[in-house]
C-alpha cells in the first residue's frame, strides 16, 4: 500500500440506488391508503405506465413485478420455442428465463468492442429449431439492431431484448425500448431508474398489449373467463408510487454520473493496458455502468488481482459478468458452450471490470480511485 493514498472511511460500492425524499413518498402512499387499492393496474401503476411510455418513447408498455418475470412473460407472448440464440455474456436472468420456457439457449459468442452478441456470428447457429434471438444491450452499450434485425427478417425469428441496463438510452435519438419485437427493462435497486424491484415490457404492435397484460394476470381475461396459463407479474402500487418519485430525480443522476464518467476516461486514458469501454457512436447513454479491461500483459496486474487490492482501499468493484453464464453447471454441457464457440467471451471475462459510478461520488472519489488503481500498475 502505497503511503499517501489511505482507504476510503466508508465502502465505496459499484453502485448506490437513487433514494428520493420520503416525505414525497409518503405522499402518494397516503392516496394509495385512502383508496385501499394496494395492486392490480392502480392509480399509481396507471401513472407510472404513462410517464414511463413517454419517458422511453415507446409506443406500449406493459410494467412488471420483476425484469425476470417480464423476461419470461416476453418469450411466452411471442410463443418462442425450440432454440433461441442469446449472450453468455450477461446476468444470469437472461439465459434462465429461456430455460423456464422450456427453450434451449444457444450461446453466440460477442464483439471485442461493445461486448455484445455478434451479429456476423448468428447465422452459422441458426437451425431448424431457432425462433428467436435473445441479445443484451450489455452495460447499456446499444447493439447492432440493424444487422440482427436483418437476420431476423430474413429467416422468420422474433427478437426480445434484453435492456436491462439500458433504461433512457437512446440510438439516433430513438429509444432503445423500439427495436425488435420486444425490449424488457429491469428496475431493480441495481439499476439506474429502480421502483425497488420492477421491471416492463416495451413493444411496438399494439395488438401484443392485450396479451401481454393478459399473460401477466393468469390468463384472466373477466370474471368467467380464464383462456390462457398466465403468471403472476403485476407491479403493485408500492413500487409504482416509489417509481414515480424516483423519476424525479433520473435527469439530474445521469448529468451526475456523466460528468464522473468523463473524469474517468480523462484520468485512465494514459493508464497502459487500462481500456475504457466506449459508449458508442450516435448513443445518447445513461451512463449505468463504468466498465474498463484490464490487460495483464501491459498493467502489469489481472483483473483479479486488481478486484482483491481494491477491496483493502474499501472500494467495491464488481466482475460483471464472471462467470459466462456458458460455464454454469446447468449450461456448460450445450454444444454452443464450448470455448472454441465462444473465444472472445471467454478472453474477456478475465478482464471486465466495473468501477464505481453513481450520482453521490464526488470528482474527488474519482481521482482518488483512480490513482488507486494506477498505482497496482508495474509500469
Ligand atoms: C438485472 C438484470 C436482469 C433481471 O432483472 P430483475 O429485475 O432483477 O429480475 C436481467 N438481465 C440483465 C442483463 C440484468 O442485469
Amino acid at each position: 500500500m502505497r503511503q499517501d493514498l489511505e482507504p476510503f472511511n466508508e465502502p465505496i460500492f459499484v453502485t448506490r440506488p437513487i433514494v428520493p425524499n420520503l416525505d414525497n413518498y409518503r405522499n402518494r402512499l397516503e392516496s394509495v391508503w385512502e383508496k385501499k387499492w394496494f395492486t392490480n393496474n392502480g392509480e399509481q401503476h396507471q401513472l407510472l405506465e404513462k410517464k414511463l411510455q413517454q419517458y422511453l418513447g415507446v409506443s406500449n408498455i406493459s410494467l412488471f413485478n420483476n425484469g425476470t418475470i417480464a423476461l419470461i412473460t416476453a418469450c411466452r407472448s411471442l410463443r418462442l420455442s425450440g432454440e433461441v440464440i442469446t449472450t453468455p455474456f450477461t446476468f444470469a436472468a437472461t439465459p434462465h428465463v429461456l430455460t423456464w420456457n422450456n427453450i434451449r439457449p444457444i450461446f453466440c459468442d460477442i464483439e471485442e468492442k461493445s461486448l455484445n452478441i455478434d451479429a456476423d456470428k448468428l447465422e452459422s447457429l441458426i437451425t431448424s429449431d431457432t425462433t428467436g434471438i435473445m441479445p443484451v444491450h450489455v452495460f447499456g452499450m446499444p447493439c447492432d439492431t440493424g444487422k440482427i434485425q436483418k437476420i431476423a427478417d430474413e429467416y422468420g425469428l422474433k427478437i426480445i431484448y434484453d435492456a436491462a441496463h439500458a433504461f433512457g438510452t437512446k440510438v439516433d435519438n430513438t429509444g432503445i425500448g423500439n427495436f425488435g419485437d420486444i425490449t424488457m427493462f429491469s428496475f431493480h435497486a441495481t439499476k439506474q431508474f429502480h421502483t425497488a424491484e420492477g421491471g416492463a415490457l416495451a413493444f411496438r404492435e399494439p395488438s401484443l398489449k392485450k396479451r401481454v397484460d393478459l399473460l401477466k394476470n393468469f390468463g384472466i381475461k373477466s370474471e368467467d373467463e380464464v383462456i390462457m396459463p398466465g403468471i403472476n407479474g403485476k407491479m403493485n402500487e408500492l413500487q409504482a408510487a416509489l417509481g414515480l418519485e424516483v423519476l424525479e430525480y433520473l435527469d439530474d443522476e445521469r448529468e451526475k454520473r456523466k460528468r464522473l464518467f468523463e473524469h474517468y476516461r480523462e484520468y485512465l486514458k494514459n493508464i497502459y493496458g487500462v481500456i475504457c469501454l466506449e459508449t458508442g457512436r450516435n448513443v445518447y447513454s445513461n451512463y449505468q455502468y463504468f466498465v474498463i479491461r484490464i490487460e495483464k500483459e501491459k498493467f502489469g496486474k489481472s483483473r483479479d488481482e486488481v478486484h482483491e487490492k481494491f477491496k483493502r482501499y474499501n472500494i467495491f468493484s464488481r466482475k460483471y459478468f464472471y462467470p459466462l453464464c456458458s460455464d454454469y453447471a446447468c449450461y456448460k454441457q450445450l454444444p454452443s458452450s464450448s470455448q472454441n464457440n465462444l473465444q472472445v467471451a471467454n478472453k474477456i471475462i478475465h478482464e471486465v471490470l466495473c468501477l464505481p459510478l453513481y450520482g453521490d461520488l464526488q470528482l474527488d472519489d474519482i481521482n482518488k480511485i483512480c490513482a488507486i488503481l494506477s498505482s497496482f500498475s508495474n509500469n
